[in-house]
């Protein structure tokens, strides 16, 4: 039978020589772009796959053209499951192509990710398939924790971990796993582009509420409305909330490539941008720990 650990890879956490020196701070990061599929979501994704397969499930449903799409056709792929992705319009050839080869059918519906998750939801309701969510499920977030276990294996103990939210499953697997390793008064910095600040929003009004839109270039980061774990969590753990410029984000990501040779998402030069701009909340800490949740996929 295969094992969570066969959906997802352990990823390099490295020193950067180039940030350390920037900012006279010990900067690690964590590689989470080397996934399979190119982000963590292979983590939380795949547990949750895995475990309602074992629950009988054998037919799958996930409703997003991006990273939690692909990350849900590789873990189907490997279990010998079904499933179908169902794909807004606007979701670009290559990325289709890509879902393709891993044996997911897609379905392409609808002009936004709302109106292809309708459908998705839909179908689930009409046959015995399992929906996927790409972010809020407990699953999903202890899979993600995983990512944290790792890096307290290695030997590392940051006292601040930078990390991006979308629909927050990615911060509330991290809090999860540092709160399981006893990393429990150690700051996280949330941090989200304006035009995609649906955390920051539910902070301010202390519930998950649906921004009007996601007007950020940063798609990844595209929930309108966060799951009300993330929230939750930032009652029991020392949270920031950061909400930075598409421009910072993208020019984060292009000094990422120069100086660390690999091509990131503008999620990812979202956290980044923190340590470029030496954000001075950030640099309180001496030893801090950025999560580059995901590869380019231009
Ligand atoms: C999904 C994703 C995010 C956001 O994660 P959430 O769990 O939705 O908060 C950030 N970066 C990348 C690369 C992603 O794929």
């Amino acid at each position: 039978m295969i094992q969570h650990q066969d959906l997802y890879r352990n990823t390099l956490c490295y020193s950067s020589q180039h940030l350390c020196q920037l900012t006279e701070k010990e900067i690690w990061i964590k590689m989470e772009s080397q996934q399979p599929s190119g982000s963590f979501k292979n983590r939380g994704i795949g547990l949750f796959c895995l475990e309602k397969a074992k629950e009988g499930f054998r037919q799958f449903v996930s409703s997003s053209g991006g990273n939690a799409g692909c990350a849900a056709a590789y873990a189907c792929k490997n279990i010998g499951a079904k499933i179908t992705v169902v794909v807004p319009k606007s979701t670009p050839k290559k990325r289709i192509n890509l879902i393709r080869q891993e044996e997911a059918e897609v379905i392409i519906h609808g002009n936004d990710w709302q109106e292809a998750d309708q459908l998705a939801r839909k179908m689930v309701t009409e046959s015995k398939a399992c929906y996927i969510s790409p972010f809020d499920d407990p699953l999903i977030w202890k899979g993600h924790a995983t990512m944290i276990k790792e890096i307290k294996d290695a030997g590392y103990k940051p006292d601040a971990v930078v990390v991006a939210v979308g629909g927050g499953g990615l911060l509330s697997g991290v809090i999860e796993g540092m709160q399981d390793a006893g990393w429990t008064d150690i700051s996280v910095y949330a941090v989200e582009t304006e035009g995609a600040d649906s955390y920051a929003a539910a902070l301010r009004a202390g519930i998950p509420v649906e921004i009007p839109a996601i007007t950020s270039a940063a798609k990844s980061l595209g929930a309108r409305k966060v799951a009300e774990q993330a929230v939750k969590w930032a009652t029991v753990h020392p949270i920031v909330s950061k909400v930075v410029k598409d421009e910072d984000a993208i020019s984060a990501c292009k000094k990422f490539e120069n100086h660390e040779g690999e091509k990131v998402e503008l999620a990812a030069g979202a956290s980044l941008s923190l340590i470029y701009g030496m954000d001075p909340d950030v640099m309180k800490h001496q030893r801090i720990l950025v999560v580059v949740c995901g590869e380019s996929s231009e």
